[in-house]
Parts: C-alpha cells; structure tokens; sequence
C-alpha cells in the first residue's frame, strides 16, 4: 500500500487537490480582506515622513528585527524569542512548499530537491522541534511562573494571558501536525522495506516515526492525511486569527521596524509639511481623535507584542502613577479594533481622552525614554505622549499646576515668573564676579564660548551653586566664555514636550537671535535639557556642549587636572540624567571624569547607563503634582543606597533637586547625599595661581 499524498486522497469525497485549492483561495482571501480592513485607519491618519534613507532603515531592519538585537536585555524571555523567531524564519519555507503539496503532489521549493533539500529538511526538522518545545516553555512561563510584567492591572481590563496561550497552542498543533505527517509517511516507508526519507534524529518528525513504527498501514495513512489537513486549517486559521490580537506583529513588525525613527531624541513636527510660521493656522494641534495619530504611529500600535518590557522600565508605572506605556498601545490598538471593525462602518469621532485615556495619565510621562530604548520593535513613545498633550493644550486642558509657569514663561521667559534682568544676578551673589569674573555678552564684549545658563540655574538658589562651580571650572581650564544674562530665556526643552509648540517656538526664535547676535563659536550647558534642546530642537546655531563632555576633553588635553579625594569613607555612585545619557548617549564622560579623581571609590547602580531611572523629570514636571504611589526620586536613592553608595552625583540641576528632596523625603539625611558633577570637579580642581603656583583648592564637603 501506498502512502497517498494529500492531493491525490480524497476527503469526505472530496478530491484532496479540489479542497485544499479551495482552502488556499479561501484563507488567502479572508486574509486579504482582513488586512485591507486593518489599514483603513492608516490610510485615513495622519502623515508621516519615514521613506527617506532606505539603506540606513533595512540596516536597522537587520540589527534590530532579523538580528533581534534587543531580545536579550530580558535573558530568559529573550532567548526563547529568538529561537522561535529563527525557527519560524526557517519553517516559512517548509510552511509554502508544504501548502503546495495539498495543490500539487510531489511538489518541490526550486533548488531544494537535491543535497540541499536534504541538509534544508535536517534544519526544518530540528527547526520545528524548537519551536515546539520553545511553545511548551512558553505556556508553562506564562502559567506556572506567571511573570508580574505580563499582568493587566484591573483598572486596565481583563488579562490576556489566556489570548497568549491559545496562540501558543496553536503554533504547537501547527508544529505537531506537521511533524505527525512527516512521521507517518516515514513510518509507512519504513515497513513497506523503502528507503525511508531521512528524518534527524531526535527531532520531533524522528519522535512521530519512531511511535508510529508499529501502527498499521490504513491508520498511518489516515493519519498522516489527518496530520496534513489539520496542519493547514490551523496555518489558515492562525493567519486570518493573529490580526486580531497580540499576534498581529508577526505581519507587522517588518514594517515597524523599517519605518522606526532615525532620529529618536527629535521630536516630531506638530504636523509634518506645516512650518512653525504656520501653526496658528491650523484648526486643531494635536492628537484628540484617533485619526490624528500618525500612520506610523497606528502601526505600531499593530506591532506591539504585548511583552511589558517598555512598562517595566518606565518610572512612572514603577512609582504607582496611572501611566503604563504598553497600555498606552494596547488600548488604542482595542480601540481601533472595535472602531474599524472587520466587518461594519468604520467610527471614528469621540476624543481620546476621557474615552481611553485620562489627563493624568498622559502628564504623568517624563519622557524619559525608558520604554523606546527598551522596545524590541522601536514602537516610539514620546511623540505620540507629547501630541497628546498638544492635543490636551490645544483643547484648553492645561493642569491647574502648570497654568502660571506656563504664563510666567510666556511672559518673562522662565516659569518662576522672575524678572528678566535678575536672570544674570547669580553671578553676583556674596561677590562672585569678583573671585570669578564672567563676561556679559550683551555685545560690547566677545567669548569664544557661550554658557547658556537657562532658568533653574539662572533663578533657583541651591541650583545656582552649579553655575557657580562651572563657571569657576570654566575659568580654570582657560576657556573664553560669556553668559547671555537678561538677553537669555528659557532653552524651552520641557515647553515643547508639555505641548506647548508655538510658545517653544517663540522661546527659541529669541535665543537662536541672542545666540546669533553674541557672535560665540560654541555653546556648553550644565543643564541636560538645555543641551538637548540646543543640540536638537534649535537650528543654525554653533556646536554646542554639556559640561561632562568639556570636562573629559580637558583631562584628556590635560588643561583640567584634579586633586586626590578627601574623605575614603565616601562611596559615589552616578546617576544617569535621561537627558545626557538615554537622549544623547553620553554616558562615558562624566565616569571618566569622576574616575580622574584620584582614591574616589565609585559603584555603579543596577539601573544606569541606558537602563538608568528617571529621577522625577525636570523642567515644568516639577511643577506638576502627579498622582503617585511614591517618588520616583525616593526610588532612585533606595537604588543608589542598596549598591552600597553615600553620594550620588549627577550631571544635571532637576536630578539635583529631585534627588535632594527625595533623601529628605525617604528621611536619609544622615546616609546619603548627592553632588552635581560640577561641584565636586571644583572641589577637586587643582588651580593654576597667577604666578602659576598650584593654587589651595577651598574645599567644600558634600
Ligand atoms: S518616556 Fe519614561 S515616563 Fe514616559 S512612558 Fe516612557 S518610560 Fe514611562
Ligand atoms: S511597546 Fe514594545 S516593549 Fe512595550 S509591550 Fe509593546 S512590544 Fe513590548
């Protein structure tokens, strides 16, 4: 008796070639529909510019999607994504040439008939036994051990781990179906004394024949058409099944991934093709209905894979407050679902906010950038919060907390509603032009360097101690350099990301004339937020600095050298500002610095680098009284405490004054203290007299 192949046998009288050229047209076409149903909302979007450097984009698509360069910052979970993505890269072509078997007997992938088809079919047999145990690991994560990242909140809808382990049965059927009929053809093969085909050893299709061995020839045939019939109502199934859930990035995360943002720290136009000069033009600014997300924007609320990572690496979901970003997706990913139905009207009118989202939850977000850098599919955050707080601005819903900083900026250019001309008056206080001379470049005097001061540290009296200490250190490594004073505002950098574009604009309108007009060569900051705004968000302005990295250059040219440390009992750790270190990728520099200071002992925390967790946010966040189980800045200290530090330095005056308040807050006073980078350079500076003696350094101690 011969094997039938599945186009030959018949079903229910039905040839087998008929019914699975049937199944073929029909599961195609459903599937076809269903994605054409899933762009209308793309195509009614927003624009969004993301065709440009193709080359540059399929790199990405190689390191990020193909390479999956991401997955292993979650080892355990990492792992088992990368071995059932390379098992199903492998099975696609087993999957085709498989389908086709139903449509045509004996057919054969061009080229795989011969030793490559052989060594093609060991790989795919050890390929589907991966993914096959791979899903076995994966249920038994998800219900045995059941890790927190996975859970949905109560507030948040119902859970969906029941979704997960459906999907993942599936793809075992998928797997076992296909291993069944190989094993049953190889069976029937090896008792009808034929070469049999070569199954690898140990492999799941090896593990069907060796059980089947003793099966009759009528069952092994039966079931192995069974095995086949299954294996294609399930692949059917499953395509047309996964556009409806967390499943759908298996489509769509190709095409997430290629039209990701280049340029993650530049915020995205209001709109793209309208200048700034027109933004009073337009009838609405912002996100408010779902058609006014961008196209890429609803991708990727396609591609999420619903695998936390983002939300259990954002401060404000660790702090308790109500902002969770993979749920930021997933809600506007049900609620697309249900108002672009497969079948019926598509119904698109009801606001956002109030319908999916509240307020609090869209100004709770820092944009510390915690969730895109962890993404493994660059499903982008912060454009689509700061849109939606345009939207929230544009609509008149300002938090009763940011009302008169937002005034005060509008009106004096710095959100404590200080006088304009006080903005240079740190640089007098108990006489400190005198000890520190520091150039007004308000045009009758020049500098090679301008350091923008911007508000915090021009206005706030502890933070002022920062522009005292860089201007010392400044003025010991022998730069030029001048401040704008009066003629300065606000850089602007927290306006643009609380939504605030047109008063952004006009900020930065004033500062690229002042810039301009004081005839610098370059700019440094000791402000993050300054220097970000200065590097990305400001045009045709000179090179600009943060302080670190003048810093590191000094000891490298060897104009800036520093004493040995004071005290041993002090253990320092740095604390990465978002800013500096996720925004810029500047994370070496202020270790090297720190590093450059002889006997100073350093530990590092868990969370740093570009894991590092937001202190609170700055600029116009420390104005907005978020509701919060705990401080984000309580949880850092705790950080820095449990790495066994007593000093946490940062590089940036809202780190300061988060971390400085949350050591009062958590009552750790007496263990802890934290430092700006800059202080404790001047503290440790060695100066050059006049003369060119080593001057005393006057020691300040933390
Ligand atoms: S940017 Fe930071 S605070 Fe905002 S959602 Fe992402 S991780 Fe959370
Ligand atoms: S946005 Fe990215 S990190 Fe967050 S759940 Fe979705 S796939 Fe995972």
């Amino acid at each position: 008796m011969e094997i039938q192949s599945p186009a030959q046998a018949s079903y229910w009288l039905v040839s087998g070639q008929a019914l699975f050229l049937v199944m073929h047209v029909l599961g195609l076409a459903c599937f076809a529909y269903i994605m054409y149903r899933r762009l209308v909302p793309l195509l009614r979007a927003q624009p969004d510019i993301r065709f440009d450097q193709p080359w540059l984009r399929l790199g990405r698509v190689a390191k990020y999607w193909l390479g999956q360069w991401r997955h292993p910052r979650y080892k355990g979970a990492g792992l088992l994504h990368i071995l059932i993505f390379i098992g199903f890269i492998v099975l696609a072509g087993r999957a085709f040439s498989l389908l086709m078997i139903g449509a045509s007997s004996g057919f054969a992938m061009p080229g795989f008939s011969g030793t490559l088809g052989h060594f093609y079919d060991i790989v795919r047999d050890y390929a589907a036994t991966v993914v096959f145990i791979c899903m076995i690991v994966a249920a038994v994560r998800r219900i045995v051990f059941k890790p927190a990242r996975y859970a949905v909140p109560a507030r948040l809808g119902r859970q969906r781990g029941q979704d997960a382990i459906f999907l993942l049965a599936l793809i075992a059927i998928l797997m076992l179906a296909d291993s069944l009929f190989e094993g049953s053809k190889a069976a029937v093969q090896t008792q009808q004394g034929q070469a049999s085909e070569f199954l690898a050893v140990f492999s799941l299709p090896w593990i069907c024949e060796q059980a089947l061995a003793s099966f009759s020839l009528p069952l092994l045939s039966k079931l192995g058409l069974g095995a086949y019939f299954i294996h294609n109502l399930t692949f059917y199934f499953l395509l047309c099944y996964r556009p409806f859930g967390i499943q759908f990035h298996v489509e769509t995360s190709l095409f997430s991934v290629y039209f990701a943002k280049l340029e993650r720290e530049v915020l995205k136009p209001v709109r793209w093709g309208v200048h700034d000069e027109q933004l009073d033009q337009l009838k609405s600014i912002g996100v408010k209905t779902f058609e006014d997300f961008t196209w890429k924007h609803m991708l990727d609320f396609y591609s999420c894979a619903d695998c936390g990572r983002c939300s259990d690496q954002c401060p404000s979901n660790a702090a308790g407050r109500p902002l969770s970003p993979r749920f930021l997706t997933t809600k506007a990913r049900d609620y697309a679902f249900q108002h672009y139905p497969v079948f019926g009207k598509a119904n698109n009118s009801s606001p956002l906010i109030g319908a999916i989202y509240s307020e609090d939850e869209i100004w709770s977000c820092t944009t510390c950038g915690a969730c895109e850098q962890e993404c493994p599919l660059l499903i982008e955050y912060i454009d689509k919060i700061v849109d939606l707080r345009r939207g929230l601005i544009d609509s008149g819903n300002v938090p009763q907390s940011l009302q008169k900083p937002l005034k005060a900026l509008e009106s004096r250019g710095n959100p404590y509603g200080k006088m304009e001309k006080k903005r240079s008056a740190w640089t007098k206080i108990n006489g400190f032009q005198q000890s520190c001379p520091i150039k007004l470049l308000d045009g009758k005097q020049g500098a090679d360097a301008l350091y923008f001061v911007d508000s915090i540290t021009s206005y706030d009296d502890r933070i002022q101690a920062i522009g005292h200490a860089t201007a010392r250190i400044l003025t010991s490594v022998g730069e030029s350099f001048g401040i704008l004073g009066p003629a300065e505002k606000d850089s602007g950098h927290e306006v643009r990301r609380f939504g605030e574009e047109i008063l952004f604009c006009a900020l930065r309108a004033h500062n690229v004339e002042a810039i301009k007009a004081s005839g610098v060569q370059r700019i440094v900051t000791s402000d993050p937020h300054a220097y970000n705004a200065l590097k990305h968000d400001y045009k045709d302005i000179p090179p600009v600095e943060h302080i670190s990295q003048l810093l590191a250059r000094a000891l490298n040219e060897g104009t800036l050298k520093l004493n040995h440390a004071e005290t041993s009992d002090k253990v320092y750790t740095y604390h990465d500002p978002c800013y500096l270190g996720r925004h810029n990728e500047v994370y070496d520099d202020p270790r090297d610095v720190l590093d450059a200071i002889p006997g100073l002992k350093r530990v590092e925390m868990k969370r740093s680098r570009d894991r590092s967790f937001c202190c609170g946010g700055g600029g116009l966040m420390l104005f907005y009284e978020p509701k919060e189980e705990q401080r984000m800045g309580v949880l850092r200290v705790k950080m820095a405490a449990e790495a066994g530090a007593n000093v946490i330095v940062t590089a940036c005056p809202f780190c300061m004054v988060n971390i400085e308040d949350a050591i009062k807050v958590a009552g750790m006073e007496a263990k802890m203290a934290a430092i700006d980078l800059t202080e404790l350079v001047d503290q440790h500076i060695v100066r050059q007299a006049p003369g060119g003696m080593e001057a005393q350094r006057e020691l300040t101690e933390v």
